[in-house]
């Protein structure tokens, strides 16, 4: 499997050998070159590709569900305006939806994710400042950020998450050691529905509706209009399939909650 550790148990060894081999018989620097221009560029990709595993072991989808199921899942809530609407929607159409909030917005519109519980909704950590910087932090201010979103919700609503999506679904090692430390349970996605960027609704919606099948999760956001109303053509799709959206922890059969 590509994967960082194995990159590197290939990797090591073979720069030693080219170093050594430059050293002895004048070996191209061409070829260190292009050797560390491959780790780089593995590294780089898989850091913005959750779903390779590169770093860390996440859940993307269980394609070995019985039901005909799907996760739905929003990222960057509570929104005040938003997410309400989100909400009434879900209902509307009997579904349920894993919530990754962010810490500093539960603090602003805790409310809104004490509805999101009362509904029957699964709520995650999403990291507590959602900075842009997250790539660049070092292990211990990724632990920091997490257990300050975490260690909220625990005060907040007595609730200890499980969950976890990093901020952008962007991983490293650091990351990747945060996790394991803190004990969470990784999350991404089979379907990115690129909600946020200038792609028009249609597109959206043709994007998560073209080949979802049972087992997949769907990554949208709670942060805007458009995503509303692609929601709703959505849910219609997925009723007219007969595909129901369930929680995270029903679609992997896990706890939500420690
Ligand atoms: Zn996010």
């Amino acid at each position: 499997m590509l994967t960082y550790k194995n990159v590197n148990r290939i990797f090591i060894p073979l720069l030693v050998v080219f170093i050594l081999l430059r050293v002895v018989y004048s070996f191209s620097f061409l070829w260190i070159n292009l050797l560390i221009l491959i780790w780089v560029m593995l590294t780089v990709i898989g850091s913005f590709h959750i779903r390779w595993n590169y770093f860390l072991n996440a859940k993307h989808s269980n394609y070995s569900v019985k039901e005909n199921n799907i996760a739905i899942t929003f990222d960057d809530g509570p929104h005040i305006e938003f997410t309400p609407k989100v909400l009434r929607l879900l209902k509307k159409y009997n579904a349920k939806a894993t919530f990754f909030l962010i810490g500093n917005r539960v603090e602003k519109h805790p409310e809104i994710v004490a509805e999101i519980i009362k509904q029957g909704h699964t709520i995650a950590n999403h990291t507590y400042s959602h900075s842009n910087n997250f790539g660049f932090l070092k292990t211990e201010e990724v632990i920091f950020d997490l257990k300050k979103n975490k260690d909220l919700i625990a005060e907040l609503f007595q609730i200890k998450t499980n969950f976890f999506r990093p901020a952008f679904g962007v991983t490293n090692p650091r990351i990747a050691k945060a996790v394991k430390i803190e004990k969470l349970d990784a999350v991404g996605w089979s379907i990115r529905s690129l909600d946020t960027t200038k792609k028009t609704k249609e597109k959206i919606l043709n994007r998560i509706t073209k080949n979802i099948k049972k087992g997949d999760v769907v990554l949208l956001h709670d942060t805007s209009q458009k995503t509303i109303e692609i929601l709703e053509q959505f849910l219609v799709v997925l009723d007219k399939k007969e595909i129901k959206s369930v929680t995270i922890d029903q679609l992997f059969n896990t706890k939500a909650y420690a």
